[in-house]
């Protein structure tokens, strides 16, 4: 079967949850036993987010093949459970890069290089190379309709249908239909603009997604029809669905976009099956029970930053059928009595620098002295162990801040394969590796087998000259990596649930299969109220 393409563009403003519309896409056409692949384009000239700050870019989400890509990725692998490579997300950096590297090795020689054709012609390769053995690839273009930046995108994907023919591309575009308080009317004009833009870079979008506060009336999808020369069935209205994002696949087959995209495509609808997405969805709203979890970190005022923590939580609460409550612990602030007063579980997340290290160190004591349950990860775990270090072991000086090596107690050690590295980006300990797990730990009570495979994001890693010393004082080295013996999980006895693990169990983490750290910390949370 030759592949098809669906490509995604968004309208109006940012934020309209695009990675989640089209993770939705994903999942009902793989619904249909269709082989789905997605993309993310994004716009940007940074080779990778892996560079950016939280701030800018939310989390970093790391694949199983260890590139560092966009958050959107997340929700295709939790969508379409289904995992995402360093081919899934390419960003305009990415496409200079190869561009410039071509160039400079001759082979445009006697050429001036161009946006158009060179650029194009590379964002293209991108996307035919994500066909072999799909039939499906969905690629979503980051940003507005409208940016500078992203036109090389477009230009691209209008081509696309050129090349391989009107029947087997779908475009789609995803827009805001804004609520005006003081007329009491929902706007089309802003989607109208939008569509108008589109189709001056020659782009006729098929099918409208509409993001919309509250449901509307069935007359705006005339409007819209009329305006936009799309047909009144193919305008999707999707308004804002609260707390349980996983309800956006159920609302667009509500509205039938799976069988309109399939049609659109010359593609046969199948049977489909999907009672467990919907009946978690059913669950999770008839919930009654709360649990409220910390979280630790020092980006508190941004969600997105801990994007994947949070998902795993609403997972492992779901399954515990308990709704999860996020209590935001501010590191900086340091009252953790009283912060931590009625949290019945704490997560110590992962981070980069030395701001909040010690409000960390301060918050795991609080967990381990209260027997709080406690899930660290990465950063987390480096903490958990300096915390031991210094108020178990004694030593009163193990290092402070992720930097501070040179100290007399380097418990959290620079990795022997970071120490030559002189360049940032993509160039920590990514992806996943092997971890061994000891018979009769927490560990493998929680995980149930003796080799796992979890993603990294770190340079620093425990100091094995302390393992002895540690485990003399009772921290439980419970996971390791063979090569170098690193240390991967640790752990405490006489506490109620006390883990910490190098790596970030959150990425793996799906709707219909939680992550079992995730899902045993709440259960234990649980069971402690
Ligand atoms: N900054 C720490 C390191 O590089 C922890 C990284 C993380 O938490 N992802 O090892």
């Amino acid at each position: 079967m030759k592949t098809k393409f669906i490509f995604i563009t968004g309208g109006v403003v940012s934020s309209l949850g695009k990675g989640i519309t089209t993770a939705s896409i994903g999942m009902l056409l793989k619904s249909h036993k269709y082989r789905i692949d997605v993309l993310k384009f994004d716009p940007y000239l940074n080779v990778d987010p892996g560079t950016m700050s939280p701030y800018q870019h939310g989390e970093v989400f790391v694949t199983e093949d260890g590139a560092e890509t966009d958050l959107d990725l997340g929700h295709y692998e939790r969508y379409l459970n289904q995992n995402m490579s360093n081919k899934n997300n390419v960003t305009q950096g990415q496409i200079y890069e190869h561009v410039l590297y071509k160039e400079r090795y001759g082979e445009y020689l006697g050429k001036t290089v161009q946006v158009i054709p060179h650029i194009t012609s590379e964002i293209k390769s991108a996307i035919y190379s994500l066909a072999r053995g799909k039939d499906i690839v969905i690629a979503e273009i980051g940003g507005t309709v409208g940016d500078i930046e992203s036109l090389p995108f477009l230009e691209a994907i209008r081509q696309v249908r050129l090349d391989v023919g009107r029947d087997n591309v779908v475009y789609i575009h995803i827009s805001l239909l804004p609520y005006i308080k003081a007329a009491e009317e929902i706007k089309t004009k802003p989607t109208q603009h939008s569509v108008m833009k589109l189709r001056e870079i020659g782009i006729e979008p098929d099918i409208l997604i509409c993001r919309v506060e509250k449901n509307v009336d069935k007359s705006i999808k005339e409007k819209l029809s009329l305006f936009c020369n799309v047909e009144p069935e193919d305008v999707v209205i999707e308004p804002d669905v609260g707390s349980c994002v996983y309800k956006v696949p159920l609302i667009l087959k509500e509205q039938n976009l799976d069988k309109i995209i399939l049609q659109k495509l010359k593609l046969r609808q199948r049977k489909v099956d999907i009672t467990e997405w919907s009946r978690l969805v059913e669950k999770y709203e008839k919930l009654t029970d709360t649990i409220k979890i910390g979280v630790a970190g020092k980006y508190t005022q941004l969600k997105d930053a801990y994007k994947s923590i949070l998902e795993a939580l609403f997972h492992a609460g779901i399954h515990n059928d308990v709704k999860v409550d996020i209590r935001y612990i501010d590191v900086e602030q340091k009252n953790f009595e009283v912060q931590l007063k009625d949290v019945k579980g704490l997560i110590v997340p992962g981070g980069f620098g030395e701001r909040g290290v010690e409000g960390k160190i301060q918050a795991i004591k609080y967990a381990r002295e209260n027997k709080i349950p406690f899930l660290g990860i990465c950063l987390g775990m480096q903490t958990a162990v300096i915390e031991f270090a210094r108020n178990i072991c004694g030593l009163k000086d193990a290092n402070s801040t992720e930097f501070d090596t040179k100290t007399s107690h380097p418990v959290i050690d620079l990795m022997e394969s970071q120490k030559m590295v002189k360049y940032k980006g993509g160039t920590m300990r990514l992806g996943a590796y092997l971890c061994r797990i000891k018979k009769g730990t927490l560990a493998y009570k929680v995980y149930q087998a003796t080799k796992i495979y979890e993603r990294h994001r770190h340079r620093y890693e425990v100091n094995n000259k302390y393992i002895t010393l540690l485990q003399k004082h009772g921290l439980v080295i419970s996971g390791t990596h063979p090569v170098g013996n690193l240390v991967e999980i640790v752990e405490l006895k006489d506490h109620p649930f006390f883990i910490a693990v190098q790596f970030h169990p959150e990425f793996k983490s799906r709707f219909l299969n939680p992550h079992p750290l995730f899902y045993h910390l709440v259960k234990v949370a649980k069971e402690k109220v």
